[in-house]
């Protein structure tokens, strides 16, 4: 049975006949194709070496998911601090949205670790291999699929792809976890070598195969584009206006700057004509921009026939840098991350969260005294160890054990200590008695927390339905 054919294509990955239509773009030098390499490097190098610098006694980066800790140069977000990573979230949302409001695309084109691994890492080990371009298109036309040049860039694919990978694990782990487990035996961290082995995988795929794919299938962000960018925003664009009409030979009379050269279109890794206008395919990479800048010098004209621009500076209707979103966008901005600052900085030394015992609410001693336990759970935000003291006030026939108190607490971990509160059955209301739980450890951290007691209802003798037990900061 013959496959039907697509009237035209439906991506610039796909042929006609929906096989795979593989992408071999020529690299293009120029001036933007430098500033892209000085800023992929930068950005492959911080990311190798975050894991080996430390701020504070701790790793820059660390997202303990084990311990649902994340570190962030220094700054240890503990389970407890919801609000502020949920703050962190959404201020990175909104700066997101700001940058592509700004500069279109700038995220895909320079900073997004697909594009820059793509290429400036295993596209040109691609080219050494395979001789170029042209080489690679030769093996696809040849079907030689396993051809040893081939295969030996696998190996070296497979070699970096692995080193990424744990370089990816000691984001959340640790470079000394790391090394330990790649001098030991995997049946010793069977999950961890779970993990780099499928992350291996995952981008042996997705940098040999899925490739440009990924940002055209896969990635919402280019989906979203059309939502967050207006006519005003900066994109890589063909001025329309001085190309057109286009045209090839020496005959130029009445024709544009554009030689229909097709250089833009060679040298483009996810395969799209520029000259067909704002396209999600286009992650604003800049390489026809250079392509185009050395056609334009050959042929002398200026420079900048794809450039960067906006929709309406291309219409002839200037630059608008003021608009509804440029304006709304900082300012929601600097409202969330402000607030984030400020709750950031104005952390308590510790967090305190008090919870009752499992099961039954309270138990009665056989003199009638009502006994509650509540555990206290203590997280230490400082750099060093601390001892926690608790105290129980508010009740005169009060009797307190605490046997844990004081607690030793390590930097930026929680422990939880259990503390029994008895009291006279007559000192409960309606059978709930509010008391203050102090937490303190002397010097840095002194908190005073309401806490309610269950007991027995006086006139009445089923309370046992209270097993909701809370604190709340004085
Ligand atoms: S059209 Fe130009 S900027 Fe867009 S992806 Fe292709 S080469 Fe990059
Ligand atoms: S590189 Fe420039 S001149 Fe050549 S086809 Fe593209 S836009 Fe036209």
């Amino acid at each position: 049975m013959v496959a039907p054919v697509a009237p035209g294509r439906v991506l610039p990955t796909l042929n006609e006949d929906g096989t795979r239509r593989w992408l071999r773009p020529k690299p293009s030098p120029g001036a933007w194709l430098t500033r892209r390499t000085v800023v992929a490097w930068l950005l492959i190098f911080v990311y190798i070496a975050i894991p080996h610098v430390f701020m504070n006694g701790k790793p820059a980066m660390l997202l303990d998911l084990q311990r649902r800790e994340f570190t962030f140069f220094g700054t240890t977000f503990l389970p407890t601090d919801t609000l502020l990573l949920m703050l962190l979230a959404i201020s990175t949302v909104i700066a997101v949205f700001l940058a592509s409001a700004l500069a279109g695309r700038v995220w895909c084109g320079w900073g997004c670790p697909q594009t820059v691994y793509m290429e400036f890492v295993y596209r040109p080990i691609e080219r050494l291999f395979e001789g170029g371009a042209r080489g690679s298109a030769q093996l696809d036309r040849e079907r030689r699929h396993f051809h040893p040049r081939r295969l030996a860039k696998l190996a070296v694919y497979l070699v970096i792809s692995s080193f990424l990978a744990h370089t990816f694990l000691a984001y959340f782990v640790g470079w000394d976890t790391v090394t330990h487990w790649v001098f030991g035996s995997p049946g010793a961290h069977p999950v961890g070598f779970t993990i780099v082995t499928i992350t291996t995988i995952a981008m042996l795929l997705d940098f040999t195969y899925f490739r440009e794919q990924v940002c055209m299938v896969a990635c919402p962000y280019g989906r979203w584009q059309s939502a967050l960018l207006d006519n005003d925003s900066l994109i890589v664009a063909y001025d329309y206006n001085r190309g057109e009409p286009r045209g090839k030979g020496k005959d130029r009379e009445g024709k544009g700057d554009c030689v229909d050269c097709q250089a833009c279109v060679t040298t483009c890794p996810t395969g799209i004509d520029i000259r067909n206008g704002l396209q999600m395919e286009c992650i604003h990479c800049t390489q026809c921009m250079d392509a185009c800048d050395a056609v334009m010098q050959k042929i002398g004209k200026p420079v900048g026939l794809i450039r960067y621009s906006s929709r309406a500076a291309l219409a002839g209707k200037g630059k608008h840098f003021l608009r509804t979103r440029t304006v709304l966008y900082p300012v929601a901005f600097a409202a969330v991350f402000g607030t984030f600052l400020y709750q950031l900085t104005h952390k308590d030394a510790a967090d305190i969260t008090l919870l009752g015992a499992a099961g039954a609410p309270f138990t009665l001693e056989p003199d009638g005294s009502v006994v509650n336990q509540l555990r206290v759970r203590v997280a230490n935000r400082t750099g060093t160890a601390q001892a926690y003291a608790v105290e129980v006030l508010g009740a005169e026939h009060l009797k307190v054990i605490a046997p844990m108190s004081p607690l030793t607490v390590q930097p930026g971990r929680t422990e939880t200590m259990p503390v029994f509160v008895t009291l006279p059955p007559e000192e409960f209301d309606e059978g709930i008695r509010t008391v203050t739980v102090r937490v303190t450890d002397g010097v840095r951290f002194d908190g005073k927390f309401a806490y309610r007691l269950a007991g027995p209802m006086r006139d009445r003798d089923d309370s046992h339905d209270r097993s909701e037990q809370g604190g709340e900061r004085k």
